[in-house]
């Protein structure tokens, strides 16, 4: 489903420095990031953060600019409670369709309005879908954001529910390094890592927000 290959991203990790491209942690990291996109969402996001909290771990959370608009006391929340917030575009546009001044005012637009909801002034972005082009992941980061992509997934966009979608993140459980790709606007990925974070603990896996 998605274009961008792990050999593509060591690629442009080589191009540009991890303050503009971000898809693994540095190599001295020892934790995993879990970032959760589409959010937020007023039914599926206060489950999600009450577990994080209950767990003590801090995520990353990529949001829906009109979404930020409409639920800012989530935005809120999430900063308050130790996580960090990126932009996810302002209505989930592909960035590889929209024209350079399009995607600018977009990414200013989404950005403004997470500062409004929160106070943080966030360059973090991640890309709808994670589809990006040559030209697009340049737009986004000659303006000074980080784009960041991610190393695994458990496809939790398939929505086969939350047993399938524990079994996945049982078969290959995050690692050091691990930038994970989630949801916050389910309830299979919240129900799922219910059953998950207590594994992924006794497994000694640390957990950070992204910078
Ligand atoms: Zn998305």
């Amino acid at each position: 489903m998605f274009a961008l290959r792990n050999t593509g991203k060591q690629a442009l990790q080589r191009f540009y420095s991890a303050e503009r491209f971000l898809w693994r942690l540095p190599a001295h990291a020892q934790a995993v990031a879990l970032t959760f996109d589409d959010g937020p969402d007023p039914i599926h996001t206060p489950p999600l953060l009450d577990a994080l909290r209950a767990a003590g771990i801090p995520a990353t959370f990529f949001l829906i600019g009109e979404k930020v608009e409409r639920h800012p006391e989530l935005v809120r929340r999430m900063v308050e409670e130790g996580h960090a917030i990126g932009g996810h575009t302002w209505s989930h546009s592909e960035i590889t369709a929209l024209s350079a001044d399009a995607l600018a005012a977009d990414l200013e637009r989404c950005r403004a309005a997470m500062r409004a909801a929160s106070g943080v002034d966030s360059v973090l972005f991640r890309p709808p879908r994670g589809k990006v082009n040559a030209a697009a992941i340049h737009r986004v980061c000659s303006r000074g954001y980080c784009l960041v992509h991610w190393t695994k997934t458990y496809s939790d966009y398939l929505k086969d529910g939350a047993g399938p979608l524990l079994q996945r993140m049982r078969r290959n459980p995050p690692a050091p390094r691990d930038i994970v790709l989630m949801h916050d606007h389910n309830a299979h990925t919240y129900e799922a890592l219910l059953r998950a974070i207590p594994e992924w603990r006794e497994r000694r896996l640390r957990f950070t927000a992204l910078a």
